[in-house]
């Protein structure tokens, strides 16, 4: 490949410093500390558990290392060290365009922050962002896959665009959260302006359920939004009218990352959730005729687009059903 020719690819980038937080790991309810870190070109996104010695500390942010799917997106290595609840973390840096950084956890789970991906994407901008001498490579989905059980749905299909839309539909029987829906193209800001502060969300009914189980140790109103009957029980109520089904988008987002690039292609998903978003992600490798790895041109100036910015095929907007 010539000089020229990485030139006029779009880059991979990476964050320009290294930065820290410290907050509340959800289940364990313990106090945890996360430094983001840049990465080299070609690495990709991975984890380091800093309380393990050695090679077994370290664990590849990628689809076929989700481990365990039922509460949230857990990763885990040959050696059974494990860490959860990575999909906002991961949401944040695909929607901040992270390519390469090394994720250093000193337990088992990434703290939980306010239950989104703000406070990620805010630590990623304190950080700044750099661009490297390497062209980015995306997954451009050729066929449709898809994963349907009963009442849940999953799907990833072809677009003629240059990134990936994603429509969502949640159904639940509460009046508060019901039917909503969305339909998002996540182009360039679209991410931090219309999910990245919506919230995880729970019934009380179900949170008290996982109190019971030794779970859910560090929730509270500070890192979720909680419905009980047929109202909010957070004081500063929500943050979206839509909250509850942008944050599904938002857990999409993280967890289609695990991909181990970026996707073209557009995301439907019914009532679904992690473990489906992981099982589509395997569908989608498993088949090599149904999807390829591209590199993009950076778009012309004049194209209205800003250099090594990619454009879904969507308009960024929402529908509440
Ligand atoms: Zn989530």
């Amino acid at each position: 490949m010539s000089f020229a020719g990485r030139n006029a690819a779009v880059r991979q980038r990476t964050l320009k410093n290294a930065i820290n937080c410290t907050g509340i790991a959800l289940h364990a309810g313990t106090k945890v500390t996360m430094t983001l870190r840049p990465g080299e070109p070609d690495s990709g996104i991975v984890f380091r558990r800093t309380d393990i010695a050695g090679g077994a500390a370290i664990i590849p942010a990628t689809w076929d290392h989700v481990v365990d799917t039922r509460m949230c997106t857990m990763l885990g290595n040959s050696h059974g060290v494990t860490v959860c609840t990575v999909e906002h973390v991961m949401a944040a840096l695909a929607g901040c365009r992270i390519d390469n950084a090394v994720i250093e956890v000193d337990g088992p789970e990434v703290p939980i922050m306010d239950g989104s991906a703000a406070p990620f994407v805010f630590l990623v901008e304190c950080a700044g962002v750099v661009e490297q001498d390497a062209p980015r490579l995306y997954i451009r989905v050729l066929k449709p896959v898809s994963i349907v059980d009963d009442g849940h749905a999953v799907s990833l299909t072809p677009t003629v665009g240059k990134g990936l839309s994603a429509s969502f539909e949640i159904d639940f029987d509460s009046p508060l959260v019901a039917r909503q829906s969305i339909s998002i193209g996540l182009t360039e800001g679209v991410f931090k302006d219309a999910l990245a502060r919506a919230r995880t969300f729970g019934f009380l009914t179900d949170v008290e359920r996982m109190r019971a189980a030794g779970l859910a140790r560090g929730g509270s109103l500070d890192n979720a939004v909680v419905i009980g009957g047929d109202r909010i029980l957070n004081e500063e109520g929500l943050r979206f009218a839509d909250e509850f089904v942008r944050h599904k988008i938002l857990d999409v987002v993280g967890d289609l990352y695990l991909a181990g690039g970026p996707i073209i292609g557009h995301f439907d998903g019914v009532c679904s959730g992690h473990s489906a978003n992981n099982r589509l992600l395997r569908a989608l490798f498993d088949d090599g005729e149904a999807w390829t790895t591209e590199r993009l041109r950076i778009a012309k100036k004049d194209e209205g687009l800003a250099a090594g910015v990619w454009s879904g095929d969507l308009a960024a907007g929402a529908a509440t059903a």
